[in-house]
């Protein structure tokens, strides 16, 4: 499917989001065709029961897991990654053996029904539905009893999930957002840091959960890094970001009116520009901006950029740490002492150093939150951790009755036996 209707869905995902077909191939079509490729390679050493000892007084005997499936799975996605953070992780869900549900984001609604249509005709209809629609179908979906679900998307949905998840008792996946700073600091080389915060801020116009949401500025770098921001912006979109084909679109009025209103704070580096209509907000770097202004409130999630300035590395702890744990933390130092402190002083989903959202490509690694970023991971192997239930398996022969030492009646001579076997 992802073969042959790759093309199809990267048009869907223009028609929402505007984006490039490239980019398209990179993020999301590609990278699930990586992640079913590697998944197929490794099933059969994943799910291969695993021993493991079996203490001396309860010999002879073995111990193993056996992983089992959930059984139904409702994977609800949202818009930015529409194709992605439904297929990769219905790619997990299956693997266990479990059926699905997904329920693609109706913000995104071309790669909805593309999604629809696709699975419909590509995947066993007794193992996985689509479902389309908005907050309505959601509830209802939640209403009913699903043995797990996979939710992708803000922590005000996420709760309304948890909530209806507990009526039911089901386990919750929630991969979630928040604000994901990138620390800068003077010893790095400010043209290339400009550039990977650039990249990762900019794609997808900003939507995009693991991007930087902003810029915290030590040593006095602010000036020279926001030279080099803007132009890095102008390297990968050029002057006018609007006509740039590599540049995405805002996915719908709410947020483009939400976006545009931080515009008017700090001070502008480069950006600013918009046009409501075709819900274009251009590349923008606010500096001087004030911990206490809007654009700090809440996760940005579009293309705009503030840059706090502060003095010392643990100033910026101390901020980062004032606030809830982000899904990612991102600092450009080449000290190790930074680095030290960064990753025992700080807690986040995941840290990256040098290079920001690079981390969600390394197979081995979890991708999840912690505290308001959400709760749980997968990708690969972490995957399977999520979608199937471990069973423990004890098996012992009837004989001999190496158990009769536990039995009643008690006396002092069994008790010593039991005592000593166990310690
Ligand atoms: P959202 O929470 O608005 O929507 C996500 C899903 O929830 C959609 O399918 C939507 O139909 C459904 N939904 C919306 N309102 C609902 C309601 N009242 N009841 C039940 N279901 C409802 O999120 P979004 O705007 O699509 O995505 C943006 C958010 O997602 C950002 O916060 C971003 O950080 C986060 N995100 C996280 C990850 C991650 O992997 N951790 C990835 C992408 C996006």
């Amino acid at each position: 499917m992802l073969k042959e209707a790759g093309e199809e869905l990267a048009e869907a995902l223009r028609a929402d989001l505007g984006k490039a077909a490239p980019e398209s191939f990179l993020s999301e079509i590609d990278f699930v065709t990586a992640e079913v490729r590697r998944m197929r390679g490794r099933l059969r050493s994943w799910f291969r029961p695993e021993r493991v000892r079996t203490p001396p007084h309860l010999q002879p005997a073995k111990s193993y897991l056996l992983r089992e499936p959930l059984g139904l799975v409702l994977v609800i996605g949202p818009f930015n990654y529409p194709v992605q953070l439904t297929l990769v992780p219905l790619a997990g869900a299956l693997a266990c053996g479990n059926a699905a549900i997904v329920k693609p984001s109706e913000s995104s609604p071309r790669t909805s029904a593309t999604l629809a249509r696709l699975l419909g005709q590509y995947l066993d209809p007794e193992a996985v539905a689509v479902v389309e629609g908005g907050p309505e179908t959601t509830s209802s979906l939640l209403a009913e009893r699903m043995d797990h679900i996979f939710f992708t998307g803000s922590a005000r949905v996420g709760r309304i999930v948890a909530k209806a998840a507990a009526e039911h008792l089901t386990p919750v996946t929630l991969e979630l957002g928040g604000k994901s700073p990138v620390i800068v600091e003077r010893d790095v080389d400010l043209a290339v840091a400009a550039r990977r915060i650039t990249w990762a801020k900019f794609m997808n116009a900003g939507q995009t959960c693991l991007a930087p949401d902003y810029v915290i500025a030590l040593d006095g770098v602010g000036p020279d890094l926001e030279r080099h921001l803007a132009e890095a912006v102008r390297e990968m979109y050029g002057h006018s970001p609007a006509d740039s084909p590599d540049y995405g679109r805002i996915v719908d009025e709410r947020s483009f009116d939400r976006l545009s209103a931080y515009l008017s704070e700090g001070r502008l580096v480069c950006g600013g520009g918009y046009n409501r209509e075709t819900r274009y907000i251009a590349p923008t770097v606010l500096a001087d901006v004030d911990a206490g202004d809007a654009v700090m409130a809440e996760e940005v999630f579009g293309p705009v950029l503030p840059i706090l300035t502060m003095a010392t590395l643990d100033e910026a702890i101390a901020h980062v740490n004032a606030g809830e744990q982000p899904l990612a933390l991102y600092a450009f130092t080449n000290s190790e002492a930074t680095r030290r402190r960064l990753l025992t002083r700080t807690s986040s989903g995941a840290i990256g150093f040098n290079a920001p959202m690079a981390h969600i490509d390394v197979p081995g690694l979890p991708f999840g939150g912690v505290g308001a970023s959400g709760i749980g991971a997968y990708h690969g192997k972490w995957s399977i951790e999520t979608f199937s239930h471990t069973k423990a398996v004890f098996d012992k022969p009837l004989a001999p009755d190496t158990m009769q030492v536990v039995y009643p009646p008690f006396t002092s001579m069994k008790e010593k036996i039991m005592r000593r076997l166990r310690y």
